[in-house]
């Protein structure tokens, strides 16, 4: 047990923080997450005062350092922002903020400017070499996709990363999870977000971190589903607290599924790029025939989530565990040198895909749902800001336009950098009372291994059978009643334990779990994402709105 925690005092039933046993670090900005979002708000931020990075494993593990496909944006004089737009609002089947995505689409082609400025090494065309190589991927009527061979997020991560280590009043620390947002309640009643408890992962030790403006910056959620393109980081927390702080969190109901995830019996799924497809690549059954012309007009390149339930509804009709992935009108030398990383991977796992076709099924990505911020990034508490995959700005309605979501998290966190710059003019560092941070008895329980990971596999177990790609009324109501008796033994099992990162990313997963389904319950049609077979068809007339949850009292 640390100092921290044998200094904790007992008040009634529960125990609080004693605030001479805890350390508490005042900044101007906080960032909560390393990726895209994060620090390309902190590049910029760090102009204007004192950065602290608080990010819950090695500062390049997110989402982003995953991203294969790229950034969308108009960069072809072929091209314009009005088809941009068409494309995002169609794909969004009625929800999109038409304001947002125009600011998304109209700021884009002056990101990519700017990460390139950073030190990102964009792929560049072969014969034009002063021009972008621009990818096309399921949904954009043109080639828009700005890339790093298929490495994009990498690439992104580290050069963002190598950028901020010239940045002398920026820290950034590593294996620090963030458990809960601190808020104080203004005199008009209204609540301020004044900083962030995060758990020191080596220490166990409890710090807070005050903050004149926070920017939640957390990422996405795929953990909470059996399969996943994301990594272990994406657990939702974000979302979680700033849902226990009291933010509006809206269409979380709306979870994108990768159609393509490399089909693995068991461990790690592995995405195959969509820009694979807008390649030449066609999907086949097990028996060779093809099947996605008669589902769509634009066949292996419709949008993802067509995509992603035909090959569901194909593998339950005929009961194959994935489909194939044909990979044979992309000369083998086009192959190696467009998807270096795919090609090497699906190697390291003994398949050729210059010869053989790649296994693929269908797996949790992205969530369009999330923190509820408008165009300038705030929420609905003050000082607490948010951008990238944490939020719901609007841009996806009811689902994402291949691309779209790198280029969402560095136009919004420009834009939130600069309300930020605004809000520290008149905001003062603030006085912080530790005592209102419970986090448990401590040490009545031992750290309980089989506990987590037993409850964390049913969860995800759970969403995946009942909350998935094709939902019912009884579904739903299944996943609902399973998911309060987890979360209940959960809260108990949270509150009796001593304070641990395994346990806290448990809590979050089934805070978020449970708003998926909310969300999913609240619904009572089939919209982009979220296809309810007791409801098969749209209802404008009901449900052309965003679903907003919020946590009462
Ligand atoms: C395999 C894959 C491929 C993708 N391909 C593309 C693509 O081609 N194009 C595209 O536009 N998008 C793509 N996406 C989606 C895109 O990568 C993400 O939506 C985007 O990168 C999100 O950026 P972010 O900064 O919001 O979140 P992330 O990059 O996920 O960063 C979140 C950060 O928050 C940290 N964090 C989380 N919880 C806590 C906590 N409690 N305390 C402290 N830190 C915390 C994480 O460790 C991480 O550093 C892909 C995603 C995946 C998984």
């Amino acid at each position: 047990m640390t100092a921290d925690r044998q200094d904790t005092e007992k008040v009634g039933r529960k125990r609080k923080f004693d605030r001479a046993a805890i350390n508490v670090f005042q900044t101007d900005f906080l960032v909560i997450g390393s990726g895209i979002a994060g620090l390309s708000f902190a590049l910029k931020a760090c102009e204007h005062g004192e950065v602290i990075i608080v990010t819950k494993k090695e500062n390049f593990e997110s989402n982003t350092n995953y991203a294969q496909g790229g950034i969308a944006s108009v960069q072809d004089k072929d091209d314009s922002f009005e088809m941009h737009i068409k494309d995002t609002l169609e794909c969004g089947v009625g929800l999109c903020d038409l304001r947002a995505v125009e600011v998304l689409v109209k700021e884009g082609p002056q990101a990519v400017k700017e990460l390139i400025h950073w030190g990102v090494h964009f792929t560049r065309d072969r014969k034009h070499p002063e021009r972008l190589s621009l990818g096309r991927e399921g949904g954009h009527s043109h080639r828009r996709i700005v890339r790093a061979d298929d490495l994009t997020g990498r690439e992104v991560e580290h050069a963002l990363l190598e950028q901020l280590k010239s940045k002398s009043n920026v820290t950034v620390l590593e294996n620090h999870l963030a458990v809960d947002l601190i808020t104080k309640k203004n005199s008009s009643g209204s609540k301020r977000c004044i900083g962030v408890f995060a758990l020191e992962r080596h220490t166990g030790s409890v710090k807070a971190y005050v903050s004149k403006v926070t920017l939640l910056a957390a990422g996405g959620c795929g953990q909470v589903y059996q399969h996943t393109t994301n990594p272990d980081i994406a657990t939702g927390d974000g979302v979680a607290m700033a849902y226990r702080a009291g933010a509006r969190i809206a269409n979380m109901e709306f979870i994108q599924f990768h159609p393509t995830a490399l089909y693995s019996a068991k461990g790690k799924a592995f995405l195959i790029s969509e820009a694979v497809r807008g390649e030449g690549a066609v999907l086949r059954k097990l028996n060779g025939k093809t099947f996605m012309e008669r589902y769509h007009t634009m066949g292996c390149l419709a949008p993802r989530d067509v995509v992603a339930r035909v090959i569901d509804r194909e593998m339950k009709l005929s009961g194959d565990k994935y489909m194939l992935l044909d990979l044979s009108p992309i000369p083998a030398e086009r192959i190696r040198e467009r998807f270096p990383n795919i090609t090497a991977e699906c190697l390291s796992r003994g398949l050729d895909i210059t010869k053989e076709p790649i296994p693929v099924v269908p797996s949790a990505h992205y969530v369009c749902g999330g923190v509820l911020t408008d165009i300038n990034a705030c929420t609905n508490i003050e000082a607490l800001l948010g951008t990238g995959e944490v939020t719901c700005t609007g841009v996806h309605g009811a689902n994402r336009l291949a691309s779209n979501s790198m280029l969402e998290a560095i136009v919004f966190s420009n834009r939130a950098y600069q309300t930020a710059v605004k809000l520290i003019e008149k905001l003062p560092r603030q006085e912080i009372d530790l005592k209102s941070f419970e986090y448990g008895k401590v040490g009545v329980t031992d750290y309980d291994g089989v506990f987590i990971s037993h409850n964390r596999e049913m969860l995800r177990m759970t969403m995946w059978d009942y909350v998935g790609i094709m939902r019912s009324n009884n579904r739903l109501a299944e996943a609902r009643k399973w998911l309060k008796t987890l979360s209940d033994e959960i809260e108990t099992f949270y509150n009796n334990s001593p304070l641990n990162p395994d346990l806290v990313e448990l809590r979050n997963m089934a805070t978020v779990a449970n708003l998926i389904v909310k969300c999913a319950q609240i619904r009572k049609e089939s919209r982009g994402l979220h296809q309810n077979t007791d409801y098969p068809n749209r209802n404008d007339r009901k449900y052309l709105k965003n679903t907003v949850v919020e946590k009462k009292g």
